[in-house]
């Protein structure tokens, strides 16, 4: 793969970039593509009724199996692998400015990027939030109580339903994020989109935003994407191995 020797010429002038990553970056750690063609949704429809903030609320029982597949979440054992801490070290070197994910499992900032830099759009598996009041706890302070019998744990604050900090379908999006996001796409000077099929809104429009405010376009995916056209740059290799050479092309630290 000599495509990062193209690049060589312009990625060491980025001074200011945004990073949008999907469950691509993840799936090194062990984590699932959800959506994908070997997706756990594709696998077992019950997965997806407890994504789905209408039957979450309505039905206890797929409540319950929500928090006993919580407490089996491969994304609280993961590791961050070398795709995350590629990330990490252009925000030390001073080049990362922003780190939109899509993916809700806390790896980038278990690899060392900065809680101010990351902007969870789909929100985080770490935390647990009441669904009535707001309330958001460590999410293994509330699988312990799981794991000591109670099966659909109520908000300590007000008794309400209780969920992982992530939206689901059915729920909207945090304005706030969402804002915090496209100012992060606005004013980078390279955009790069890792491990996702940019098939997704809002994500997918964030890589026009960029583009359409003078910003270079990269794009590291292992299959196309509807804006392989507009980018500058198109890479299909190994996230874990590719990542780390474009960050040490941009820091002058790479062969
Ligand atoms: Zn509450």
């Amino acid at each position: 793969m000599d495509a990062p020797l193209t690049l060589a010429g312009w990625l060491p002038q980025a001074r200011s970039i945004t990073v949008l990553s999907g469950a691509g970056i993840s799936t090194d750690s062990g984590i699932p593509d959800f959506r994908g063609p070997q997706g756990v949704w594709t696998r077992d429809p019950a997965a997806e009724a407890m994504s789905t903030i209408g039957s979450y609320l309505a039905d206890p029982d797929v409540r319950r199996r929500a928090w006993r597949a919580r407490l089996d979440q491969a994304a609280l054992r993961a590791e961050p692998n070398a795709g995350h801490a590629a990330l990490a070290e252009l925000e030390r070197g001073g080049r990362l400015r922003a780190l939109i994910t899509q993916n809700v499992d806390g790896l980038h900032q278990a690899a060392g990027s900065g809680p101010d830099t990351v902007i969870e759009i789909h929100g985080t598996a770490r935390e647990a939030e009441c669904l009535s009041c707001g309330l958001r706890t460590p999410m293994q302070d509330v699988l312990a109580r799981v794991e000591a019998g109670e099966e659909d744990p109520p908000c300590a604050e007000c008794g309400g339903v209780q969920k992982s900090a992530t939206i689901s379908f059915g729920q909207a999006l945090r304005q706030d994020v969402l804002d915090a996001a496209i100012i992060a796409a606005r004013t980078c000077d390279l955009f790069l989109a890792v491990g996702t099929s940019l098939t997704v809104q809002p994500a997918a429009g964030l890589c026009l935003e960029a583009v359409d405010h003078g910003a270079r376009l990269v794009v590291l995916n292992a299959q196309e994407t509807p804006y392989d056209d507009v980018a500058d740059a198109v890479l299909r290799g190994p996230i874990g191995e590719t990542l780390p050479r474009l960050a040490g092309l941009v820091l002058g630290t790479g062969s």
